[in-house]
């Protein structure tokens, strides 16, 4: 996962984690093992805003139920916690989702 589709052997993120929170989606051109190119094309990953919405939702009704099971019944702090579910997932929600997308157009070898 988030590595090149093509050969699996190259990440095809600059950082591996989501630290620092600000440079999180670096990503390379290329990869460096097979060269496959990692923007096909200027707007490639704007597909990927679909996949990057239906995990935002799943991440905000997961949420709500949770905490809703866990007691929190005033709306503020529901908010509170969906607010801060979605950003501690947005690094992995987008890295993701651009790994998924050009999973879907590119071969493996
Ligand atoms: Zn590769």
């Amino acid at each position: 996962m988030l590595q090149c589709p093509h050969c699996h052997k190259q990440n095809m993120f600059a950082k591996r984690w989501a630290l620092p929170f600000w440079d999180f989606g670096t990503m390379h051109r290329t990869c460096p093992k097979c060269a496959q190119s990692f923007v096909p094309e200027p707007g490639f990953y704007f597909g990927a805003s679909i996949i990057s919405y239906g995990i935002g939702v799943l991440t905000i009704a997961i949420t709500f139920v949770l905490s809703y099971w866990l007691g929190i019944r005033n709306t503020i702090p529901q908010i509170v916690c969906v607010a801060t579910a979605i950003v501690f997932i947005a690094p992995f929600n987008f890295k993701f989702s651009r790994a998924f997308w050009l999973s879907l157009f590119v071969k493996p070898c």
